[in-house]
């Protein structure tokens, strides 16, 4: 790799981490190394570090530097999935007693984890709106050791201002975590922004092809790195090396993807925000968006999630998805096809009905994952379903 200066987000999604190796056979990939345990010639002395392939696989290494590299960390740890990487972490950094405030807009199931698996062990939670940093603020409490953030949120997508909320929890002595996988290390990077922590599930865009599940933090905090590392090991939630190769294998075209996804998705927003059969559409990118300005700072592009609200409710809604055939009704986001789910009934359906009622999210909102296709055929699709 050229030395000496910056380079820039797409060499480094090609190559870092990938460097030939001149000392075998120059594979230009990253070979997938299925050995559960590596020989040594002396006990004392394991083989280039590596002693069995829980604690560290060299296709594991390579994915962790390219990740690290994408978010402009010092260190990146990666995991069998987005929650695997959730629960090392918090089971790193909080002990009985501990306080976490987080987002009231989360991922479903990272609720699901705080609520129904951590709060067993004596942590305590509180949900704040992150859009008034005032909130967060008001909501620390002595004993507040995590403030856990995702911008833009799921499937509001509530953009909030990641500069100053990470400010306000670093002052009071808490681990500041941004979940960045709505967004992706392309088009945000919430480590320039002061979060001690990036969290992602790399089964959506970095992956970006819905072939594989996995999930990664990164930080350049070392005393953190280093503890999280520990629990890698011992709690051993970590990646295959096949599923390694993948994400090494799908995060070389992040920056191209990423482009597009944006692109079709400000198109379907257009197109949606148009039409009579819709009352409201959440886009960053929309000039309707409450905090469209806070978004273009931040973020490089809006990205390529969006929902809206239809009227009619859910007769309406099951109309529409089931005339659908370029996008797919299913869960997950992040692959170059494109989906589309209903949060009430699928991923917030774990929600109880006055919470999820209470954040927005009724029986009319549509959430989509706007793929790489060609965006005129995309609006085709959307229309003749509407029709
Ligand atoms: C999917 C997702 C997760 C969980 O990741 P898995 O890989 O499914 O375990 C966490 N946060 C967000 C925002 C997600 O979309």
């Amino acid at each position: 790799m050229p030395k000496g200066r910056a380079l820039g987000f797409g060499t480094r999604a090609v190559h870092t981490g990938e460097e030939p190796d001149f000392s075998s056979f120059g594979d230009v990939n990253a070979p997938i190394h299925l050995s559960s345990t590596f020989a040594r010639r002396e006990t004392g002395k394991p083989t280039a570090g590596l002693e069995y392939s829980r604690t560290g696989n060299p296709t594991r290494l390579a994915l962790e530097k390219r990740l690290a590299s994408l978010e402009g960390a010092d260190h990146a740890l990666a995991f069998s999935s987005g929650m695997a990487a959730e629960t090392t972490l918090l089971m790193s950094v909080l002990s009985k007693g501990d306080h976490v405030v987080a987002e009231n807009d989360l991922y479903g199931g990272t609720v699901r984890l705080f609520e129904r698996t951590l709060a067993k062990f004596g942590v305590s939670f509180t949900y704040v709106d992150s859009r008034r940093p005032e909130a967060v603020e008001g909501a620390l409490k002595r004993n507040t050791r995590v403030v856990w953030l995702e911008s833009p949120t799921n499937p509001l997508m509530h953009v909030c201002d990641l500069r100053k909320i990470c400010a306000i929890g670093s002052s009071a002595g808490a681990v500041t975590v941004v979940d960045n996988t709505f967004a992706s290390p392309f088009l945000q990077n919430p480590l320039e922004l002061g979060a001690t922590v990036v969290a992602h599930s790399t089964t959506k865009f970095i992956g970006g092809h819905s072939d594989v599940i996995g999930g990664a933090l990164m930080t350049s905090d070392s005393r953190l790195y280093e503890s999280v590392k520990f629990n890698q090991n011992a709690i051993g939630a970590v990646p295959s090396p096949f599923d390694c190769y993948l994400l090494l294998r799908g995060s070389k075209t992040l920056h191209l993807r990423m482009k597009r996804h944006s692109e079709n998705a400000a198109a379907v927003a257009e197109f949606l925000f148009r039409h009579p059969r819709f009352s409201a559409v959440h886009y960053p990118g929309l000039k309707s968006h409450p905090e469209r300005a806070l978004a273009m700072r931040q973020m490089r592009m809006p990205g390529g999630m969006l929902s809206a609200e239809m009227k009619g409710g859910i007769k309406e809604v099951e109309r529409f998805l089931s005339r659908l055939r370029l996008f797919s009704v299913a869960e997950s986001l992040g692959g170059v096809e494109s989906l589309v789910e209903h949060p009430a009934t699928m991923t917030h359906a774990s929600l109880p009905k006055e919470r999820r009622e209470s954040l927005g999210i009724g029986d009319g909102l549509v959430r989509f994952s706007v793929g790489v296709e060609d965006a005129e055929d995309l609006i085709a699709d959307l229309r003749a379903a509407l029709r």
